[in-house]
């Protein structure tokens, strides 16, 4: 049973590989027989029954592989994993087509008298097929088939009896001819695939310009195209929504001109254009029984139209003449009647309509042209306002998902860079700059910039003056008013730094709970960049600004707060702890010391008894300054407690905390505070201890400088003692 499974799966194999290679073996024995000369010449020697059933074969084999070749169409509805699939299988059946057709040539070739054969020119045709119908994958192996098998015919020539010079003669010429067609075939093919291309592009280019010209003629899109690149995204954006309000407007036009056409039975009625130059009119819409309707543009002042164009008003020309009608491209015999076509006072165009056969235009008639030419106005106009309407849609989401960036920035340095991004999807501009008001200096410093800002505007720093920024921010109103540079000599900012070549500018206040705390600039070469609706939608973008400033503002002091000491504006306790953790560590990564310091007020009760407890409070940031005057920036100094001080002196050792230590200790010594009682003095105790030297972590560290400071209390204050220094002392408790 299971012999006989393998077995059927064995035949079935074999079945299989004998049909997929069936045609190739025909083809490589058939090739294999012409090189031996197999074939014989059927002109000199009478017919073998043999080479003839075989060259049968092989043309049944063309056959077969043709009729294959012919079912294999790629339908439309295929995957592309199956489409690919097929383009392989493709490929191979092309290259088995081809190859048998060259090596069936050839068989022809030798039987009909080899090298010398008279039907040669076969295979210069096929050479030709070969490059002109296939891709190069199958075309150039084809090629070389085809070269293989004159070698091939070459040497039966010889076997033949040919002289073996003659026949590579014979065959250098046929290879360099069928080389020279199949190149000259394939250059050609190139040049016109190319040429094919290219008219493509410019057949589809000249479709969207015209288009484009059109959404122009109904005011559907802004006459004027930008070079910025990001601009011209927005433009094509605009573009696309005008595209199907022009279709909307040719429906509506033609639908009403083709409804005229028959219920007045016109010979045409046509809706011409004028052009922007006012010139010209084009043809927007025609529907015409004439052959001879002119398709290019016409002069306005032509004729009957030129009459209707010039006095704008309806020409009825009752009385058929043999006359020129401009869109005619030859005279013709009719009555004709134009409508002007007139918007806001401005001509647009004219809606013609004429007939035949001694029919003038009744006044009823006139009056219905007239209406028909009203309704196609308003068809125009509602789509304009529904272009708008869509690009205000869309601009507004654009403006909306800006906002939302805008709202989620932290930090002073995104808001800066997020309020930038929100303007440029509204509007185009050359230069941007925040300017930031502090109101306890009075001075306005220009903190964020974009663009093309002029040397120097970049952290300008400015008193209140009589600058345009300045006085946006003292008015909490935006200036200029329509948004223009009128006087090109007005201060923006200051009389050094000038903004150069801008037409249109826009300085609004950032304006945060009724107060302003800068202004946001915005200018740009381009006149009217800043028109009503800009300006509104970057005033909303300026509040948000101003918003989201304050907060990130906030949030610094909130900071601020939490990690410094309201009194004395050193570190706080906390942040002490942090920070000192922060730079053991540093120094055990890199082998440093860090010294610290523990200060004590000696007798500090006794200045609160004595004076009160707020001059105790002054003489607590007395000492705090002198500690803030004598560290370094990379130092850390904290109000450690309540009138102690920690400092940490960073890759310090004992020497130069000692140094620093006496400086401390001097300086307060020599302060002298104020009371009602009389001037008066205190001094400093100090306590020293280093690491790695006198601990290896921070509760060690502290530990130990605290009893130095214990040890100093002890001996007398106003005095530093180090850690070292405590080495065979008993410690005694301090009264
Ligand atoms: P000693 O020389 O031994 O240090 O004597 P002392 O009187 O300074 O004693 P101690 O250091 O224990 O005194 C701390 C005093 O500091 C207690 C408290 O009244 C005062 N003090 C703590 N914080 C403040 C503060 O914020 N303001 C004022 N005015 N006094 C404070
Ligand atoms: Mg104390
Ligand atoms: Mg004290």
């Amino acid at each position: 049973m299971l012999l006989g499974f393998k077995l059927r799966r064995l035949l079935w194999r074999a079945r299989r590989i004998t049909v997929d290679l069936w045609g190739a073996a025909t083809t490589v024995g058939a090739a294999t027989l012409v090189a031996i000369g197999w074939f014989p010449d059927l002109r000199s020697s009478s017919a073998d029954i043999a080479p003839i059933v075989a060259a049968c074969a092989l043309g049944a084999l063309v056959v077969v592989k043709v009729a294959g070749r012919l079912r294999i169409v790629p339908s439309a509805e295929r995957e592309v994993v199956a489409l690919e699939k097929e383009d392989r299988r493709d490929l191979k059946s092309d290259l088995e087509l081809g190859a048998a057709l060259v090596v069936a040539t050839y068989v022809t070739l030798e039987l009909s008298g080899g090298l010398f054969s008279p039907v040669y020119p076969l295979v210069y045709a096929l050479t030709a097929f070969i490059v002109t119908f296939h891709r190069r994958l199958v075309g150039i192996p084809l090629v070389f088939v085809t070269l293989a098998m004159e070698g091939l015919l070459c040497r039966a020539a010889v076997q033949h009896g040919m002289p073996e010079v003659r026949a590579r003669e014979q065959m250098i010429s046929h290879a360099t001819f069928i080389g020279f067609f199949a190149l000259t075939h394939f250059v050609f093919l190139q040049s016109e695939v190319l040429r094919q291309r290219r008219e493509h592009r410019a057949v589809l280019a000249r479709a969207i310009r015209s288009l484009r010209d059109e959404a122009r003629d109904f005011r559907l899109i802004s006459s004027s195209l930008s070079a910025d690149p990001k601009a011209r995204s927005r433009e094509s954006d605009e573009e696309r929504l005008a595209i199907g309000a022009v279709q909307a407007i040719h429906d509506t036009i033609f639908y009403t001109v083709d409804l005229l056409k028959k219920s007045l039975d016109l010979n045409t009625c046509v809706l011409l254009w004028l052009d922007d130059t006012g010139a010209r009119l084009k043809i927007k819409e025609l529907v015409t029984d004439s052959d001879c309707v002119v398709e290019t543009a016409i002069n306005a002042d032509a004729g009957a139209l030129g009459t209707v164009v010039k006095n704008r008003l309806l020409v009825n020309l009752r009385d058929p003449k043999r006359g020129h009608l401009p869109y005619y491209a030859a005279p013709v015999e009719v009555s004709f009647l134009g409508v002007p076509v007139i918007e806001d006072g401005h001509l647009r165009g004219v809606l013609c309509a004429d007939r035949g056969g001694d029919r003038p235009f009744s006044e009823k008639e006139e009056k219905l042209l007239q209406g028909a030419a009203e309704q196609m106005l308003r068809a125009i106009q509602s789509e304009r306002v529904f272009a708008q309407v869509e690009r205000a849609k869309y601009e507004h989401e654009r403006f909306f998902a800006a906002l939302a960036r805008l709202n989620r920035a932290l930090t002073a340095e995104d808001v800066y860079a997020t309020t930038f991004e929100a303007t440029r999807e509204i509007c185009e501009f050359d230069l941007a700059a925040i300017t930031l008001f502090d109101k306890a200096s009075k001075r306005h410093t220009v903190v964020s910039t974009v663009g093309d800002a002029p040397k120097g505007l970049s952290g300008l720093s400015f008193g209140d003056n009589a600058g345009i920024a300045a006085m946006v921010v003292k008015n909490k109103h935006f200036l200029p008013a329509g948004g223009e540079v009128r006087d090109k000599d007005a201060l923006i900012f200051t009389k050094k730094v000038r903004l150069e070549g801008m037409e249109s500018l826009l300085v609004l206040p950032l304006i945060c709970r009724e107060e302003a705390v800068g202004s946001f600039a915005v200018a740009a070469k381009r006149a009217r960049a800043f028109g009503k609706d800009k300006r509104e939608m970057l005033t909303v973008i300026a509040s948000h600004v101003a918003v989201k400033l304050t907060n990130a503002q906030l949030y610094g002091r909130m900071e601020e707060m939490a990690t410094t000491d309201g009194l004395t504006g050193l570190s706080n306790h906390r942040t002490f702890q942090e920070r000192f953790a922060e730079m053991l560590a540093r120094a055990e990564r890199t082998g440093g010391k860090q010294a610290l310091l523990l200060t004590d007020i000696d007798h500090f009760k006794k200045v609160n008894d004595n004076y009160g407890h707020p001059i105790g409070d002054v003489v607590l940031r007395g000492v705090a300054q002198v500690v803030r005057d004598c560290v370094r920036k990379v130092d850390l100094a904290a109000r450690y407690g309540g009138e102690e001080f920690g400092i940490v002196l960073e890759g310090t050792d004992l020497a130069g905390a000692r140094q620093l230590a006496e400086r401390i200790r001097s300086e307060v010594e020599k302060q002298v505070f104020q009371s009602p009682k009389g001037p008066f003095g205190c001094t400093l105790s100090l306590g020293i201890a280093v690491y790695p030297d006198d601990g290896r972590d921070g509760k060690t560290i502290i530990d130990h400088a605290d009893q130095s400071l214990y040890h100093a209390k002890h001996n007398g204050r106003n005095r530093a003692f180090a850690f070292p220094d405590l080495a065979g002392v008993k410690l005694k408790a301090v009264k």
